[in-house]
């Protein structure tokens, strides 16, 4: 706890009574407490940033380029003080104020790890790409069949309706693919391949048997369906501005959609500035009974009480939370038994890209700008072991005409620069790779002894790097990739490792892993912690492998599966 200073508000303990408390308000958070309001329980949902409004809040969502002091650049000075956002690509004049600044919230990277955050109502939900991609079945096989990890507590099966549930609602733009690795959902209208990419799926489909090229599938509103006029959201207009905030809630944010939905049913009560300091464990109740929370300003120190508490403050911080909620019977930290809690913390490896060119289709171009790119599903490994490593990885790649990308947004004068911006050059293809890294006992997350951040929390020390496997991983997606892109028949073919540290993909996952056996993992297949079941962890602390889409979607439904099975479990007094 933190100083002497502390002033518990202990007699305020009937008004801080709720059913459920949500820890964060980001993607997972903001599904729990979607789906625990609409069940009629008072939920508390604390969250350590500001608030966020839609609409209101989001003071750069029309401004034109010209109306930036530094044009959408950031000024030297600010990326020199802040070296680790300033590596995301979306950090820029128009979205800062909604990424942490290094200094404002440090930790200690044993080995280097970008941790990009944003602490405010919403989340990274305001930020992401909103790439959403289901699991399939070989996912959740992977670690068995494979022999690493632990066994998943559940199957496809088992989530396959939370993913339908939680799509509807979200709004998914997607294509019917059929393809067994990448499972079709509900799907509004897609957005199309341009006549570069959809030549390129062409010469894949005629050259191999194991791939297919699609349009990847994303939380935009193609076209809207009731249920999200109904969450006052509209079309997506192809802004490709997202970052900042939609004005027209074309693309799905907490802020947008979860938590006004949870808001109008009269059961929430969110409150900002609030940072989640530990979880209170109750010796002779046997259970959870409350957190510990310290206004953000003031410092000052208050308890809340509720019957659950999910636990939804993204990867890294859940982990922290938990590592920081210490009592006697649990010195090492809530559930945390089998000393695993922090353990095998893995991520996505986007290493590897390839740059090429395409001579040809010189009358062809595109419109609007698509918040997507073209996707080939992982063909390593799926079926059966195929190669020297474990598992495999999702490729995409978008075809551009290279003048259109010479010219806008760049300094110039004079004919050739008018040139540049009025004539489209020659097709540029770009590829990148998202791998599935292995969870590994060494790379993990602890608290550090002596540093502290403001609030007098201890800090987060990251320990997580790159192995053998994910080296070769890497390579292989390069040689297969530039073949596919020689078949196809792209020139000037050029291959690269970017060696970008872990943290950057910004998909981190695991610490609290789900399992059958609470000696090898954290929680069951609820995601209930085995030694604490009033508390349930949802975000990607979660997962006991990390696969090779794109995570959130999963957060998504396994945190909307956990919130309605808590809600039966309290109907049956088993809570
Ligand atoms: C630029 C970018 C692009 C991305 N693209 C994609 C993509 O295309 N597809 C995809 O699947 N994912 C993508 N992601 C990742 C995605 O944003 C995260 O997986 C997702 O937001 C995680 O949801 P969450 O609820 O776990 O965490 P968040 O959305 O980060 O929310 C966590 C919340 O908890 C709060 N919090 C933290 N600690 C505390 C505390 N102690 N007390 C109270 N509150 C606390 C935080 O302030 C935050 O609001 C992207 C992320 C970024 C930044």
């Amino acid at each position: 706890m933190p100083g002497d200073s502390i002033n518990i508000n202990n007699k305020a303990t009937a008004q801080h009574m709720y059913d459920a408390i949500v820890i964060g308000s980001g993607i997972s958070g903001g599904w729990a407490a979607k789906e625990l309001c609409e069940h009629g329980l008072k939920t508390l949902v604390l969250e350590r940033g500001r608030n966020v409004v839609h609409l209101k809040d989001y003071p750069t969502a029309i401004k034109n380029p010209w109306d930036f002091q530094h044009r959408g650049q950031l000024p030297a000075a600010v990326t020199k003080n802040n070296p680790v956002v300033s590596r995301c690509y979306a950090y820029g004049e128009s979205t800062e104020h909604f990424f942490v600044k290094d200094n404002d919230h440090p930790y200690v990277q044993e080995k280097p790890f970008d941790w990009i955050r944003g602490y405010q109502v919403g989340g990274k939900s305001l930020l992401w790409a909103r790439q959403t991609q289901r699991w399939s079945q070989y996912e959740f096989e992977g670690p068995a069949r494979d022999g690493f990890a632990v066994d998943w507590p559940i199957r496809y099966e088992d989530i396959a309706p939370w993913y339908s549930h939680v799509e509807k609602f979200a709004g998914i733009s997607g294509n019917k693919d059929g393809v067994p690795n990448l499972p079709d959902g509900e799907f509004l209208p897609a957005w199309e391949l341009n006549c570069v990419e959809k030549h390129i799926q062409q010469k894949i489909k005629e050259n191999y048997n194991d791939r297919q090229v699609i349009i990847g599938r994303c939380a935009h509103l193609t076209k809207p369906n009731e249920i999200h006029l109904q969450q006052g959201r509209g079309q997506c207009q192809a802004r490709n501005l997202c970052e900042r905030g939609c004005p027209f809630g074309g693309y799905f944010s907490s802020n947008s959609s979860t938590i006004p939905w949870a808001q109008k049913t009269g059961n929430m009560t969110l409150q900002p500035d609030s940072v989640v300091h530990s979880i209170i464990y109750d010796e002779k109740k046997g259970k959870a009974s409350g957190v510990r929370v310290i206004d953000a300003h003031t410092k000052k120190v208050t308890e809340y009480y509720a019957r659950i508490i999910f636990v939804n403050a993204a990867c890294l911080n859940t982990n922290l939370v938990l590592l920081n909620s210490t009592s006697n019977r649990f010195p090492q930290g809530l559930g945390n038994d089998n000393g695993l809690l922090g353990r095998f913390v893995a991520f996505h490896n986007y290493r590897g890209s390839i740059s090429a060119t395409y001579d040809g289709f010189t009358d062809g171009y595109y419109y609007g700008r698509r918040p997507t790119e073209a996707f080939i599903p992982s063909f390593r490994n799926v079926f059966k072991q195929q190669t020297d490593f474990l598992r495999g990885y999702l490729s995409y790649f978008s075809a551009v005409r290279s003048g259109w990308q010479q010219g806008i947004g760049e300094d110039g004068i004079g004919g050739d620069w008018k040139n540049n911006i009025t004539e489209a050059g020659g097709w540029a293809v770009y590829m990148g790779m998202q791998g599935e890294t292995i969870p590994k006992h060494e790379n993990h997350v602890r608290l550090s002894k002596d540093m502290k951040d403001a609030w007098d929390i201890p800090q987060l020390i990251t320990s997580v790097g790159y192995d053998d496997n994910d080296v070769k991983l890497m390579k292989d997606f390069l040689t297969q990739c530039s073949e596919m892109l020689e078949k196809a028949g792209c020139k000037n073919i050029n291959q690269q490792d970017s060696n970008q540290t872990p943290g950057l993909d910004i998909h981190e996952m695991g610490g609290v892993r789900m399992g059958k056996d609470p000696k090898t993992s954290l929680l069951n297949k609820w995601n209930q912690l085995h030694a604490c079941q009033n508390v349930f962890v949802t975000d990607g602390a979660c997962m006991t492998s990390v696969g090779n889409q794109n995570p959130s979607l999963t957060f998504m439904a396994i945190t909307a599966r956990a919130a309605n099975h808590a809600v039966d479990e309290l109907k049956k007094g088993n809570l």
